[in-house]
Order: structure tokens, then sequence, then C-alpha cells
């Protein structure tokens, strides 16, 4: 909790900084709310959960309930909590299925293979058996970048070059881990194609393909988006979703120059869970999403 905190602050409590501020004798000064609106504006948190919170502070103010900075950080707590918590579920990987498969998607750039190999590190921790998929065929560098991290995770990784059909790697790998006893393949997918159409329809084939292993598979679509490209992040997870149907989120950086509320966005937008958060380069930056330790965190 100690390093998120650090992390996702980065000594500047933009939510709640100078709370006492915003209070004149015992009431919240005329402009104390549009001064929050504006905070939570600036941090991506985009005008629908932004108008939402900033409702719910009013009727609380309406009621009598926020008359100091102790109780205005209260009814804050409490409304970022209503809104995070229905998207904190962590991700649940059944003993009996097996291999479970995890795709994993998302645009160039975001952290894609960074969160695989994290990801490999966090599960092959955990005791499970886990494979990689290389998939993302059309950049030689991708499959490069997949394996080094494979090396160091120490976890195989399957991929057959540069410009191969990337569901065939998908499917070999699911295939090869069901003769090994994997518990995991966590699958790695094109992050940019000729054109939007070709990568989504790419996505839809790979789906496609390994269900003809396992007819409920994959198990998790999970999508990597950049917390440092704010509104973007969420017009990619809208996109994704409707191509392919995505079932959770990872979101990466954090700890840059993003000021995350780009989470309370994807909450009232999608309300697609949430199950991972990046909070650096390093093999252990990554957590699963935790609601009431991000918005302690954040209310610092
Ligand atoms: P991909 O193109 O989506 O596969 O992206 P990469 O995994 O290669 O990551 C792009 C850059 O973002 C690399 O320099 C990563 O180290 C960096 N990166 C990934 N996740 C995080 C994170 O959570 N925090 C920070 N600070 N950097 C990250």
């Amino acid at each position: 909790f100690a390093k998120l905190r650090a992390r996702l602050n980065k000594g500047d409590s933009w939510l709640t900084r100078d709370l006492s501020s915003l209070f004149t004798a015992d009431k919240l000064s005329p402009d104390a709310l549009e001064e929050l609106e504006t905070r939570l504006l600036m941090a991506d948190a985009g005008v629908e959960a932004t108008q939402w919170l900033i409702e719910r502070l009013q009727s609380e103010l309406n009621a009598g309930r926020i008359k100091n900075d102790k109780q205005l950080r209260a009814a804050l707590k409490k409304a970022l909590l209503e809104l995070l918590e229905p998207i904190a579920k962590p991700l649940q990987m059944p003993g009996f299925i097996k291999p479970f498969i995890l795709f994993v998607a998302g645009v160039n750039g975001v952290g894609k293979t960074t969160t695989i190999g994290k990801l490999a590190h966090y599960y092959k921790k955990a005791g499970k058996k886990v494979l990689l998929a290389a998939g993302d065929t059309f950049r030689a560098a991708a499959v490069e970048q997949l394996q080094t991290w494979a090396q160091r995770v120490d976890v195989p990784c399957l991929s057959q070059g540069e410009g191969a059909d990337s569901a065939s790697v998908i499917f070999d790998a699911v295939q090869s881990a069901k003769s090994r006893d994997f518990d995991l393949v966590i699958a790695d997918t094109a992050g940019r194609l000729h054109t939007q159409s070709h990568l989504m329809d790419e996505l839809r084939k790979i789906k496609r393909v390994v269900q003809k292993h396992d007819p409920y598979a994959p198990h998790e679509v999970l999508l990597v988006v950049d917390a440092t490209t704010g509104g973007n992040a969420l017009t990619q997870a809208i996109q994704f979703h409707e191509a392919i149907g995505l079932t959770g989120i990872a979101i990466t950086k954090l700890d840059g120059t993003a000021k995350g509320g780009i989470l309370l966005a994807i909450a009232r937008r999608m309300a697609l869970p949430v199950r991972f958060i990046g909070i650096g380069e390093g093999i252990d930056d990554l957590q699963p999403f935790d609601a009431a330790a991000y918005v302690d965190a954040l209310i610092a």
C-alpha cells in the first residue's frame, strides 16, 4: 500500500490538496465544488464520473453533513468507493479450467508486453504453471521482447517467428499447454495491423480458433490501457469492447504523469472490471486493483 500511495501521488495529493482552504468559518465556500470538479476533470475522470461525484457531494452538503474538511474527505471517500468498488473484481482462475486461456490485447506502446511479463511472474509466484504465446506476430520486436520477459520470469514462450499467423501460434500454444499440463496460457495479441478493422478481425479470428480447443475460451480478454493517455484509454476500451468483448482491463503507468482519474471514467462509462494496475516498470510493479487501497491512496 505504501508503494501504491507513493507512486500514485508523487508527493502531490491532487484531489485533496488544501481541502481546508475550501472552507470559510464552518461553511464550504461557494466555489468549493467547482474547484473539486476542475480537479477531477484535469485528472481525466471524464464528465460523467465527475458530475456523478459532484452530485453525490452536493446532496451530502444539502443534508448538512459537510461542515469541515474531515467530513468533506469522508464524503469524497464514500462516493469514490461507491463508484470503484463494483469494478474491483479480481480475476478468478478456478482450478477446474485448465489451461486457463488469457488473451492480452492493447495498442502498441501501452505496456502490453511488460504487463504480460509481470502477469507471468505474478501467477508463477502464485504456483501456476504458465506458458506464454507470442501472438503479436506483426512486429518482430514484439516477439523478441516477449521472449526476453519469458527468460527473465523463467517461463516458456512459444513463438513461430515474424509474420507467422497469430491464431496458429496461439492455437499451438494451447495444444501444447494441454498436453504438458499447464495451468495458464497468456496469449499476446496484435497491437497494430494495417488498419483498425484488420486488427479487430484478427482478434475475432484468434478467438474463433481457440474455441476449437475449448468452446468457453478465452476465459479472460484483458485489455491493457495506458493511464497517461487519459481519454484515449477510455476510447480504446470502448472500441475493443465493441469489437471483441472484453472481460477485464489492466491500467498501466499510474506511476507516471497520470493522476489516475481515468479509473473513475472507466468505472462510470464501462462498468468493466479493472483487474490490475501497473505502477512501475519493474517485475513486481503490477497489483490487483483494490478499490479501498486505491481510494485511500488518492485521498491520502
Ligand atoms: P507494448 O508496445 O504495449 O508492448 O509496450 P511495452 O510493454 O513495450 O511498454 C512500453 C514502455 O512502457 C516500456 O518502456 C515499459 O517499460 C513502460 N511501461 C509499461 N508499464 C509501465 C508502468 O506501469 N509504469 C511505467 N512507468 N512504465 C511502464
